[in-house]
């Protein structure tokens, strides 16, 4: 790419606008080309005065003032104008904001306006969004309005008018093309410079449409470029142990298990072993809902491991959570001979020391632990398998760092974050997904309510009924101080001791805590020895507590449907029949959405409407993957695209997987340069 001016060198930047551009993310002048509106005003033509009020939206007006009307209302200035055209008349009002306008407006006057209409009794009044005045005689001349992500201090108008004037130098500086030739006539896609010329100044909705699309593919080749790329590379090395699996062992591990497994953990465990079969590194992808028995197939995995004489490491985002997966594990691996270490911080140094010494000479089959396994010095003699629970919560360069203490281990990556499949596949491009879609049998669904703040007590009432048969209760507030309107965890909690359950033993949990102190506190919820825990949402990754029976979750209108669900999953995990509890204050319409939470408890039926709701920047475990970095295209609203994108980079691939004929150059480069490593995020 060219070198670029900075912004502040533009025609109509300023050394006071420049750092408002720059907080915008716009430091210079190719940026600013990047930088695609969102949307457009169309204003282009205007309605009859007798056919305004007849479209949803905003609707344009041309005509001439008849009358101008200026008052205060309780502080606020109005203006209103009566204008008439050829059909009739109709009403522009200016409320509150745009005090310049007043008295500005003269009868005669001829004006262009535009905004959302209302049908009066006075006729159709618009309430002006954009307004222009036109010269006595001037032919009215509407365009097509780009608008921009703007700030407070940074219009919209000043953006659009800085890439106007500047449009030619600009375009000059269009960076290299990603999408070949071939594929862009295949494609009707206009040339790259006339394409950025469309999208900031289109001379219709058709032309903006048609250039947004060439850049949505666009950036979705290179993505799904960067993921196959990465695919071929750890397909095409064979460096990992192709694993023997005994014909009789899935018989002999399902003989030694309390129950038989469900038919999804079964097809999802041969999935898992047939990937291990091979000298191909496995990354696998495992979703499973809360409570579906993820840790069952993880044993699965574990136990050809150790059948074939490799070391397992299986990594947890907390001690908790770590000590649980031991627990748990354990038992199943025992009919086995494995034995298991666990690598903790706060071990103490000889019992850290022993493991260590079990780990490297190979002489203990299976290590769990959090991010201690990461440190220097933990070794292993053979690994072979990677499991990394609750992937989301670690780094790209975390879970590398735990491959690589085992030159090319299989890979395991489990979630209870369920992600609809066509978005998982371009999120995560480079992992092979397993689905557990059916829960173990037997589980009596959580019966879930949505409940509005003012029957609060109410709530509590029923909280305390539970706590009575002697079980626990969760409740979960957005905010932990009382910095905003919000529910704030540590008043909530002052609050419930004092008042609500001042004969209960009440605890409280927050990310400002110490890791350690999170672990205390956590640790006597489990053991029983608190009541009530009052937590915000860092209780949401996996901790098991069989006796509670109760989540009440405040502000429930602040969460995510999946996050919600993800909470209520903490709940329902022993034999009690359990209760969610969402409330929402009183002047939020919550209704609708938390239905879908009180009629269902399918979790992958929350996320796809989640998904849709929210829109795949904000979806929950999709943040941290970097998936928000997307730059014009949405994965969600752009899906078919997306996949369209991945089939013309696998062809592309194969037949130059270097990219080094002319035509891939453009492409080349973008992979080369910073976007790519996003992509990069995405697929690992
Ligand atoms: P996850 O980690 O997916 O949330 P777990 O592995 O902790 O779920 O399993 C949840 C509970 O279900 C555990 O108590 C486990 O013993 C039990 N379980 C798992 N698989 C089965 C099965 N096939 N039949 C009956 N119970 C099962
Ligand atoms: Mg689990």
């Amino acid at each position: 790419m060219k070198n670029s001016p900075r912004i502040g060198e533009l025609a109509g930047v300023g050394p006071k606008s420049a750092p408002l551009f720059a907080a915008l993310g716009i430091a210079t002048a190719s940026d600013l080309l990047e930088y695609l509106p969102f949307r457009y005003d169309d204003l282009r033509f205007p309605t009859k005065s007798s056919a305004l009020g007849t479209y949803p939206g905003e609707e344009n007006a041309v005509g001439r003032v008849t009358h101008v009307k200026e008052r205060r209302v309780r502080g606020l200035e109005i203006v209103e104008v009566r204008l008439r055209d050829e059909a009739g008349e109709f009403i522009a009002k200016w409320i509150g904001r745009n005090r310049y306008v007043v008295g500005r407006f003269k009868e005669g006057m001829r004006l262009f306006v535009r905004g959302r209409v209302e049908r009066t009794l006075a006729g159709p009044a618009i309430n002006v969004s954009h307004y222009a005045q036109l010269g006595p005689d001037e032919s009215y001349r509407g365009e097509m309005v780009p608008i921009y992500r703007a700030s407070k201090d940074l219009t919209t108008r000043k953006i659009a008018s800085v890439v106007e004037k500047n449009l030619p130098a600009l375009l000059e500086l269009a960076g290299d093309d990603p999408v070949p030739p071939a594929i862009a006539k295949a494609r009707g896609f206009a040339p790259l410079r006339e394409a950025y010329a469309h999208v900031h100044l289109p001379r219709d909705p058709e032309q903006a449409q048609a250039a947004r699309e060439r850049f949505i593919f666009g950036e979705f080749l290179v993505l799904a470029s960067a993921a196959a790329l990465r695919r071929m590379q750890r397909e095409g090395e064979h460096d990992a142990s192709a694993l023997q699996i005994p014909p009789a062992l899935l018989a002999e591990f399902e003989g030694a298990l309390p129950f038989p497994p469900t038919g999804a953990q079964r097809r999802v465990i041969e999935e898992i072993w047939r990937d291990m079969s091979r000298d191909i590194p496995m990354n696998r992808l495992l979703q499973g809902d809360v409570g579906s028995g993820k840790t069952l197939v993880a044993a699965a995995a574990i136990v050809l491991a150790a059948r074939n004489g490799v070391q397992s490491a299986l990594m947890a985002p907390t001690e908790i959570l770590a000590t649980q997966h031991a627990q748990k594990l354990a038992p199943l691996l025992v009919p086995f001979g494995i034995t298991l270490e666990a690598v903790f911080g706060s071990q103490s140094a000889r019992s850290r020391a022993g493991a260590l010494d079990r780990l490297a000479s190979g002489e203990a089959a299976v290590a769990v632990g959090t991010h201690a396994l990461l440190t220097e010095g933990v070794d292993f003699a053979r690994l072979g398998l990677a499991i990394i629970d609750e992937q989301h919560r670690f780094g790209v360069e975390q879970r590398a760092r735990l491959r690589a203490k085992g030159g090319s281990p299989h890979t395991l990556h489990m979630t209870a974050t369920p992600i609809p499949r066509t978005l998982a596949q371009s999120v995560y491009a480079d992992l092979d997904l397993s689905i557990i879609d059916e829960l173990p049998p037997g589980r009596t669904p959580i019966e879930t309510f949505a409940v509005r703040t003012s029957r609060l007590d109410e709530v509590y009432a029923f909280v305390e009924a539970n706590l009575a048969r002697g079980y626990q209760a969760y409740i979960v507030a957005p905010a932990i101080d009382e910095e905003s309107e919000l529910t704030s965890v540590v008043a909530e909690a002052e609050r419930l001791k004092a008042e609500i359950f001042a004969d209960r033993r009440v605890g409280l949990l927050h990310g400002r805590l110490s890791g350690r102190e999170k672990d205390e506190v956590m640790g006597r919820f489990a053991r029983g020895e608190l009541d009530v825990l009052v937590a915000t949402t860092v209780i949401e990754v996996g901790v098991d507590v069989p006796n509670a029976s109760v989540m009440v979750v405040l502000d429930a209108h602040r969460y995510g449907l999946a996050q919600l669900h993800q909470l209520r999953g903490r709940v329902g995990r022993g034999a009690a029949k359990s209760f969610c509890v969402l409330v929402y204050p009183d002047d939020t319409g919550e209704t609708q959405r938390l239905g879908i939470l009180t009629e269902s408890n399918d979790g992958f039926r929350i996320a796809e409407e989640d998904l849709h709701l929210r829109g795949a920047g904000e979806f929950a475990g999709t943040q941290q993957s970097g998936a928000a970095d997307l730059w014009i295209a949405d994965l969600v609203r752009d899906i078919d695209v997306y996949a369209q994108a991945k089939a013309a980079a696998e062809q592309i691939l194969a037949r130059d997987p270097r990219l080094e004929r002319p035509e891939h150059a453009g492409l080349r480069a973008q992979l080369a340069s910073g976007r790519s490593t996003m992509a990069l995020v995405l697929s690992s």
